[in-house]
């Protein structure tokens, strides 16, 4: 029998023991150890989820509709309540799609889409940076894969050019915003890759873009203006969106065709209907949080070019790595900077290469420009 207790001490002695953190939210602010910090660790991108107006107005809504607390089934059994499709039906008119299909979590339509679309007779070619979820979605697929360098259409073209023709179909996967570095793809460019190979697919993740880029936030895709040619766009709840959950935006087909065999989609119980109703009421309120995102991108410069100035590199979001190298000193800085009062979080191998340990700051539109003056100051002792 394997000693995980040694394994454990080994994790410990190495500097790599993660164990979850007992904290209290209070809106931008969070409790830990009696400690009081700013959060500068959220994906709380737009600051919804603890909004109390927002709240109370929902609260209002959601007794006059007496929406359960549980679905109690998978969708396909009894699960399946009027508001799931009063949302999908909402989401595909504002990105002007056929069609939209929601999910549990990011996690389950990243292992759910690519398995039941693919087979053997597919190829899917991947960004080397994406999601440990797309990763998981991909070995469960079984499906032959290879990566490209990372926003590295170039090489990408290379490997379209050598293998397209030897499959059926071709999975182009990316994300618009990358979770650790915070930079952004070139959508526009992957799309002309992809029309110029007629049987390639492109799927973007938007997790970290929905909500907080493009003109009404629906992510980089509308930034670039490219929603339509995106084949499988998919998006999380969970972060900008103060909620729980995620979608596809895709043709009618596809929809159908996950609905019959996309195994978390099927054999798990859908996501509460109240909870659903939740990111229903924020999403119809999406394109008026203007004033959110500009002052998360005023926030975000100003951080980003502080840190350029430290040897960092400039971040075209509101996810801005602070690369340190060492798993040691990352973890010094970060619990020196947590003393001061900036609640910021160590990213290490294996979730980034080693050797780039890093703190990554994800702000949120609630943070002043103030308050990212101060933590500049800080990082400066
Ligand atoms: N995709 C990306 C790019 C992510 O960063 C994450 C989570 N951090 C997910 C998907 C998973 O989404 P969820 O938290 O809704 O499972």
């Amino acid at each position: 029998m394997k000693d995980y207790n040694n394994i454990l001490e080994k994790l410990k002695a190495s500097g790599n023991l993660r164990s979850l953190p007992d904290v209290v939210h209070r809106g931008k602010w969070i409790e830990k150890e009696g400690q009081t910090m700013l959060n500068l660790s959220s994906n709380d991108y737009l600051g919804l989820s603890s909004r109390q107006d927002l709240r109370n107005e929902f609260i209002g809504q959601l007794q006059e509709n007496d929406l359960p607390l549980s679905s109690s089934s998978s969708r396909l059994l009894t699960g399946n309540f009027p508001v799931y499709s009063e949302l999908e039906e909402l989401m595909a008119g504002r990105f002007g799609r056929e069609a939209a299909l929601l999910f549990n979590s990011g996690y389950h339509a990243n292992t759910g889409i690519l398995p039941a679309l693919t087979d053997k007779q597919s190829l899917i070619l991947a960004d080397k940076l994406v999601h440990a979820s797309i990763i998981d979605g991909i070995l469960l697929s079984g499906t032959p894969y290879q990566r490209y360098r990372h926003n590295d259409n170039g090489h990408l073209e290379q490997l379209l050019a050598k293998y397209a023709h030897e499959y059926e179909q071709v999975f182009i996967v990316t994300e618009s915003i990358f979770s650790m570095d915070g930079d952004v793809a070139d959508l526009r460019r992957l799309v002309s890759l992809k029309k110029s190979y007629p049987n390639t697919w492109l799927y973007v993740d938007e997790a970290h873009a929905i909500g907080v880029r493009g003109k009404n936030g629906l992510g980089i895709a509308e930034e670039q203006d490219c929603i339509r040619d995106i084949d499988l766009l998919v998006g999380t709840f969970g972060k900008a969106l103060g909620s729980m959950g995620a979608y596809l935006l895709c043709s009618r087909t596809v929809r159908e065709y996950l609905v019959n065999t996309m195994r978390p989609l099927i054999f798990s119980t859908a996501l509460p209907p109240a909870q659903i109703a939740w990111t229903k009421f924020l999403f119809e309120k999406l394109p008026g949080f203007t004033d959110e995102r500009l002052r998360l991108s005023v926030t975000s410069h100003l951080l980003s070019e502080a840190l350029k100035g430290k040897g960092g590199e400039i971040s075209a979001s509101h996810i801005i790595p602070f690369i340190i190298g060492e798993n040691e000193d990352c973890i010094r800085t970060s619990l020196c900077l947590q003393r001061k009062g900036f609640y910021c979080l160590p990213v290490r191998p294996p979730t980034v290469p080693k050797g780039t340990a890093r703190i990554r700051f994800s702000l949120t539109a609630d943070i002043t420009e103030e308050e990212i003056k101060e933590l500049i100051m800080n990082i400066g002792k």
